[in-house]
């Protein structure tokens, strides 16, 4: 059975510790009861909050919004893969739009953190995607392939994990999804890219998620419509009982 990622960006959410472990305790009640099918919940908190949340005795996984590419040293500020790993993270995003935007996350250090993240056994999420702007000029297809040529350069997917996450940026906390069919052409071509930077079997088995605006009535669209593997949900997320119906309507 193909497995459906859901996966939380809580982005800079909660503000205290108490009201993380209150929304955290309330997903893990909802999920239990809409446990189904082969559904992977991965919840992303901020990295303070990681050593404090226990995700036992569900189903539920971790992952980090972001890391650096360096596993220790003088970089004061910055959290290392095997720090993440440690704390039991299976996944980290790379390449966030957020982060692009605010903190000069370029194409070249997506690709050293992404290596870095393979090399500490954990899964990358490579967030691609074009802007308002890129879009009206149909500049779409070429900021992808791009985006994905640059951070996937001499990353050997054979064996590893990967997912991508087509997040178009103008879609982002806006209110307004990509609609289904033009996000199915999308998951298409990345698939074509992936086929032209690798091969067809691994653009086949590598998941392809949806990110943007996505709710409890839209949801199903982007899986059974757009063929998506899974989504990257926002601000839904921070909304325990929106998040279990998003997981529920799948
Ligand atoms: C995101 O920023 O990763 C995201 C999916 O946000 P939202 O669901 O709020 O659009």
């Amino acid at each position: 059975m193909k497995k459906t990622f859901i996966i939380a960006n809580w982005k800079c959410n909660p503000t205290t510790l108490k009201k993380t472990k209150t929304l955290f305790d309330s997903i893990k009640k909802q999920s239990n009861k809409t446990k189904k099918g082969n559904n992977e919940i991965v919840i992303c908190p901020p990295l303070v909050y990681l050593p404090t949340i226990n995700a036992k005795p569900t189903n539920i996984k971790l992952g980090a919004q972001n890391c650096y590419w360096e596993e220790n040293g003088a970089f004061t500020g910055e959290t290392s893969p095997l720090m993440l790993k440690d704390l039991k993270c299976k996944y980290v995003f790379v390449g966030h739009s957020e982060r692009r935007k605010y903190f000069n996350e370029t194409d070249e250090k997506i690709n050293k953190k992404i290596e870095a993240i393979i090399k500490a056994k954990m899964i990358p999420i490579l967030c691609v995607g074009e802007t308002k702007e890129e879009k009206k000029q149909e500049k779409t297809q070429q900021i992808l392939k791009t985006q994905l040529k640059i951070a996937l350069k001499g990353v050997k997917l054979k064996n590893t994990k990967l997912c991508i996450a087509y997040e178009p940026v103008w879609a982002l906390g806006t209110g307004k999804a990509c609609n289904p069919d033009e996000a199915k052409k999308i998951n298409l071509l990345i698939k074509k890219i992936i086929t032209q930077l690798y091969n067809p079997s691994i653009a086949k088995k590598l998941p392809v998620l949806y990110g943007g605006s996505v709710n409890s009535k839209n949801a199903n669209a982007f899986i059974k419509e757009a063929c998506m593997d899974g989504l990257l949900i926002g601000g839904a997320s921070l909304d325990a009982r929106e998040f279990s119906k998003i997981i529920s309507s799948i």
